[in-house]
């Protein structure tokens, strides 16, 4: 090393304690990126490479950015789920003997985002830390830029520890004494060792709150302050939210049905619109954006509480004007969470504060409103309310109304807040008054008319004398400092004795009100709960009011929460499709399940007929309705479900290499082991992906498994038709049937989901639909009725197969219905007859 000049070996010795980030090191007005590191940046930025002479025997890599533009390929690399440490000169380098010393300032990571253009204003930017005490995992997840902290306790399988995980779709992992690798997750992953974390850092960061934890938990929160410390380097007295929950007090949703839902994002492109959250957000302000996010992820499972948010729905959805009202007091409203999480952080300017103040300035109306709005529940809401007035009023007074971005160029406080502040300022404005009147008088004791006072950067002030008039100028008082082409610039003392002062104060002025603006800002930084409590319930008001806009517009009507376990929808919609169709066109359905007669449904009709909108619609009534807001329905009366799972639709998973029918097979076993009498289950066309009689037998035996052993209440569509003898063999077992008729020879989907089973799967019209070839749909119809011939004499289904490949299965209990044995290999089956048919064909 001792070969490379001694700024290069400054360098290697920064890298060495920053090897897995990107090191900017700062060399005047760029950042520079070396060896490794610079072959790898200007790849990933598209920036040249360059190189440097370091005194080694080849030219170093090298490449680099601008400083003012650091910020744009600092967020690339971010995106690309890099870290960047960032490395300043600490000392003038003019005072500099040798090298310039320099430091990382900062460490920035995807998860320690504060600012910039790829904070989304309405999604959290979470990191989440996991760490294992003693078999228990403890899970915290920090958003920085709102000082949230979560955190929860965890006992089982890591799949399911990186499901809660994943639930917070963090930007980054912090790993402690537990391993899941990083393909598995998709997320940057960093690891903390276990001894390397001070052991009380969340006794620090939150005293007493931090008795709730246990020691898994305890666990989580030091890894993740830990690595918030060593990234942030500064203070993080915002991080005052300890939030500690337990995932079982919310309806819980694995990440496939998550998906499959679509609550969040849709699962084709990956965005939100078309998803349940856009469609319901009509929220006024960031945090409440953020906020129905979350209240989407966990729905809830405590009725109290959702009548409660129900009760001010309908209260809102009722009262037009105060919804307006309230809408546009909360349009007023920026996003106090992030601004908070600035201000103590130390990095909001007096913009941010300005529109905190302007914010907390629309509360006391916000809370009027809500106070006299006649609901026991908004009332509740706005009492609990803390307006920050002296907050409001202490901003007001010390900055004024339209401050510059900037806060170290002046022009922020306003006047009356710091005396000796003010006193500058009239000494700055009088000596510039005193200078505005000196060409007035200048004018007047020497004659010369066109005699003016002037100001440039290198001279200062002057006076200025066309050469024709020179003659005029009076001899001695006059300094000459220019000479122009037709005119001389002179100074006299007291010019340069006013300029002094108004130079000198103006430069005290400036760093003066720098540190007044730092002490105003640690002031507000001392009532960050106060505002982060304001701001979560701001939020809140937000969320019941975008719920009730929604409502209202959209006609959905008060679920009634019951216990008896039904689900009763007249009338229901599913709440997406319809608001895509045009309006009218979507064809309401009735849903009518419980826990006894009617547990399964099962769903007959050919594709595109309806069938998944229904069951899907089914699950979003369901969740809406435990969010608390009101659903697509005429009427509904529906029981609090405790999990829902699903396996719906195309949307199969293969980057984790299994097959389609096994990404299939590990879904519907996730739902056999984890479901319970109280939860949902929605499986769609369950064993279609196997031989016929495999997947048939597949299909009724997990049908059975529910009904005897889950009791869950569960929609079940299926192509096999043999399937809906069911009805006749399990009580608790109902066919409908997606409705669909011929007319003309052409197949019409009413959408219109009716009891009993369906009749016809229609696949031959759907492919005819397709337009596929006439001799191929010909040839199909041919033998479907070839086939139908041979089913009428075929027995329906199965009970000996072994599934320990999929799952245990308890063993059947003899007493229960059971089912017709399968033809014995002697008779011929429907494989027989198809092989004779096709040995008669004339294949040329
Ligand atoms: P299936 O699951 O039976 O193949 P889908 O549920 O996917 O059918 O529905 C196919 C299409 O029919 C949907 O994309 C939707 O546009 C339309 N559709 C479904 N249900 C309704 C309904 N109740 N009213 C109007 N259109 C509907």
């Amino acid at each position: 090393m001792t070969q490379y000049t001694p700024m290069i070996q400054q360098y290697l010795a920064i890298k060495r304690d920053y090897p897995d980030t990107f090191l900017f090191f700062r060399l005047g007005d760029f950042y520079e990126l070396f060896f490794e590191d610079a072959i790898k940046a200007s790849r990933e930025l598209e920036i040249t490479l360059t190189g440097r002479e370091g005194g080694g025997d080849e030219r170093i890599p090298m490449c680099g950015v601008p400083h003012h533009s650091a910020d744009n390929y600092i967020a690339e690399l971010l995106k690309k789920g890099y870290k960047v440490a960032v490395c300043e000169q600490v000392e003038d380098p003019k005072a500099a003997k040798g090298v310039v010393r320099r430091e990382v300032t900062r460490v920035i990571t995807p998860g320690t985002m504060m600012e910039g253009k790829w904070l989304s204003d309405k999604e959290n930017n979470y990191m989440v830390a996991v760490a294992e005490m003693e078999g228990t995992a403890g899970l915290a997840a920090c958003d920085l830029s709102t000082g949230e902290m979560y955190v929860t306790a965890l006992w089982g399988q890591t799949a399911a520890i990186v499901d809660e995980a994943l639930h917070y779709r963090p930007k980054e992992l912090i790993l402690s004494g537990i391993d899941f690798s990083q393909e598995a997750t998709g997320v940057p992953t960093t690891y903390v060792q276990l001894e390397a974390v001070d052991p009380s850092a969340v006794d620090r960061q939150y005293g007493e709150q931090a008795t709730e934890l246990n020691a898994a938990m305890r666990a989580a929160v030091n890894a993740l302050l830990h690595y918030i410390g060593t990234t942030q380097m500064r203070s993080l007295a915002h991080l005052r939210l300890l939030k500690p929950y337990d995932a079982k007090q919310y309806l819980q949703l694995d990440p496939f049905s998550r998906r499959n839902l679509e609550l969040t994002e849709t699962i084709r492109d990956k965005s939100k619109k078309g998803s349940l959250l856009w469609l319901l957000d009509r929220t006024e302000t960031a945090m409440g954006g953020r906020l129905l996010r979350r209240w989407i992820e966990r729905p809830l499972l405590n009725q109290r509480e959702l009548e409660q948010r129900l009760d001010a729905v309908e209260h809102l959805k009722a009262d037009l004007i105060l919804r307006s009202e309230l809408r546009s007091c909360l349009h007023e409203v920026y996003d106090l969470e992030r601004l908070a999480g600035r201000v103590s952080y130390g990095n909001a300017n007096a913009r941010d504060l300005t529109q905190l103040r302007l914010s907390l300035e629309m509360v006391p109306q916000l809370k009027q409103r809500l106070l006299a709005s006649g609901s026991a529940i908004l009332a509740k809401l706005a009492e609990q309310m803390d307006e920050c007035e002296d907050i409001a009023v202490f901003l007001k007074g010390a900055l004024v109304e339209d401050p510059p971005i900037s806060v170290r160029e002046g022009g922020l406080i306003r006047p009356g807040y710091d005396e000796y502040l003010d006193k500058l300022r009239t000494a700055s404005r009088e000596g510039k008054t005193w200078i505005a009147q000196l060409e007035q008088a200048e004018r007047e004791a020497t004659g010369i008319r066109s005699l003016k006072v002037g100001y440039n950067k290198v001279f200062g002030y002057y006076i200025e004398i066309s050469r024709a008039n020179l003659s005029a100028v009076p001899q001695g008082r006059y300094e000459r400092k220019q000479t122009l082409a037709n005119a001389e610039r002179f100074i006299t003392p007291e010019l340069k004795e006013k300029e002094a002062l108004i130079l000198e104060a103006e430069e005290r002025m400036v760093e003066l009100e720098y540190q007044l603006f730092s002490k105003i800002r640690s002031e507000v930084a001392q009532h960050i709960s106060r505002l982060q409590s304001l701001a979560e319930q701001v939020a809140a008001v937000d969320v019941l009011q975008a719920f009730a806009t929604v409502s209202d517009e959209r006609g959905y009507v008060r679920p009634q929460l019951v216990t008896s376990g039904e689900c009763i929808i007249r009338d229901g919609r599913h709440p997406v499709v319809e608001a895509v169709l045009d309006r009218d066109k979507y064809v309401a359905n009735d849903v009518e399940m419980d826990q006894q007669s009617r547990q399964i449904l099962l769903i007959t009709g050919p594709n595109m007929a309806g069938k998944s909108t229904y069951m899907r619609q089914v699950a979003l009534l369901t969740i809406m309705a435990q969010i608390g807001c009101f659903v697509p329905a005429r009427e509904a009366r529906i029981s609090l479900v405790d999990q829902i799972f699903t396996r719906i639709g195309a949307a199969d998973d293969l980057v984790g290499g299994h097959s389609t029918f096994m990404v299939e097979m590990l879904e519907t076993k996730h739902a056999l082991q984890k479901a319970t009498a109280q939860s949902l289950i929605l499986l769609d066309e369950i064993g279609r992906g196997t031989s016929t009689y495999d997947g048939m037998a597949l299909a009724q035996a997990v049908i059975e498994y529910i009904r005897e052993k889950i009791g869950a209440k569960t929609l079940f569509s299926t192509h096999y038709h043999e399937l809906t003898d069911l009805e006749q063999q399990i009580a608790g077992i109902v066919n409908v049937n997606a409705r669909c008729e011929e007319r003309e020879g052409r197949l019409l989907f009413l959408h219109k989901i009716d009891p009993g089973r369906a009749d016809k799967s229609y696949g031959i019209h759907v492919a005819e639909l397709a337009e596929m070839p006439a001799q191929v749909i010909e040839r199909a119809r041919d033998i479907l009725r070839a086939l139908e011939g041979d089913a009428e004499q075929r027995k329906p289904l199965v009970e000996q197969i072994s599934f320990d490949t999929v799952w245990t299965a308890p063993p059947v209990r003899q007493a229960e219905p059971v089912a017709e044995a399968l033809p014995s290999p002697s008779e011929p089956s429907f494989a027989d007859s198809l092989l004779a048919e096709l040995k008669e064909l004339d294949l040329n």
